[in-house]
């Protein structure tokens, strides 16, 4: 069996796959704020889900996710800013308490294995991105399992990428993608609460339906960036994804409009290749247990 802990900026989730990769034990907690305090309640969280299959010696294999800058070979985890966290040896701590050389990576890559782990059940197939539409936007992309680092582990992260607004951006660019396709795009531009977005855009208002399109346009941006370079298929999670059917549904008409025009992007068959996953599913989580044992212990 093995054990996943998905540190995320608000909530902490410990959760255990069985041999055959179901879900059997989930634990989650609000995160800790601050190195001692993220790492305590992550220990806590990984030892009430490690109980619940019979303790430590009964899990094969252990791993952690974060946001920030997770280096996967020394176990560094750093500038994770929402957990008030500059760095933290964060597989030796956990190997520390836990008697399990974990695994660890940054969250977003970790969901991306998740994400695989949940539409292909176990047998991935060509190169598969996962967007994460959460609070920011940003991408990783798995190639036959493995997810694939790039630069200073930044392939994918196609958030920051400028698309022409003058907003500025968290970081430190104006108008990046994440302006417009993102939680905090959408809080921005839509004052009301979330759920209340699509049924007001299916209703006519008009604020609400330039905002849907807003979205659309972003993410059908993101699915454009992603497929051109070299994903068979996005999959698309996130709080954005709250409301999956309508989302899915947004970007694909903004797909199938664009392909319209263009040969080029008909060629492409973008509309086919993207599928909205449910938000609310432990992604992270699920592929933090997935990640790969570094070969430096
Ligand atoms: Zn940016």
């Amino acid at each position: 069996m093995r054990l996943g802990v998905d540190i995320g900026g608000t909530k902490t989730a410990a959760l255990v796959l069985d041999p055959v990769g179901e879900v059997v034990a989930h634990v989650t907690a609000a995160s800790g704020r601050g190195r001692d305090d993220v790492l305590a309640t992550a220990v806590g969280v990984a030892a009430r889900a490690a109980d619940v299959v019979g303790g430590w010696t009964a899990l094969r294999h252990v791993g952690v996710c974060m946001p920030g800058l997770v280096d996967p070979v020394t176990g560094w985890a750093r500038s994770a800013v929402h957990l008030d966290v500059d760095a933290l040896d964060l597989a030796g701590e956990v190997a520390a308490a836990t008697g399990h050389r974990p695994g660890v990576d940054n969250d977003v890559k970790a969901a991306a294995l998740g994400a695989v782990h949940v539409t292909h059940a176990g047998a991935p197939s060509g190169r598969t991105a996962y967007l994460n539409a959460g609070t920011g936007l940003a991408a990783a992309l798995v190639d036959e399992g493995r997810v694939l680092r790039g630069a200073g582990g930044a392939a994918g992260e196609i958030g920051h990428l400028p698309v022409g607004t003058e907003v500025p951006c968290s970081c430190g660019q104006r108008g990046c993608l994440e302006t417009i396709a993102s939680g905090s795009a959408l809080h921005r531009l839509w004052p009301r609460r979330p759920a209340e977005l699509f049924p007001a855009a299916a209703q006519g208002d008009p604020v609400a339906r330039d905002v849907v399109a807003t979205l659309a346009r972003g993410l059908g941006l993101a699915v454009q960036v992603l497929v051109t370079t070299g994903a068979d298929l996005v999959l698309v999670g996130g709080g954005l994804a709250r409301d999956r059917a309508e989302l899915e549904a947004a970007v694909r008409d903004e797909l199938v409009a664009h392909c319209r025009t263009s040969p080029f992007l008909a060629r492409l068959d973008l509309a086919a290749r993207v599928r909205v996953l449910d938000g609310a599913a432990p992604l992270a989580a699920i592929g933090a247990a997935l990640l790969p044992t570094p070969v430096t212990a």
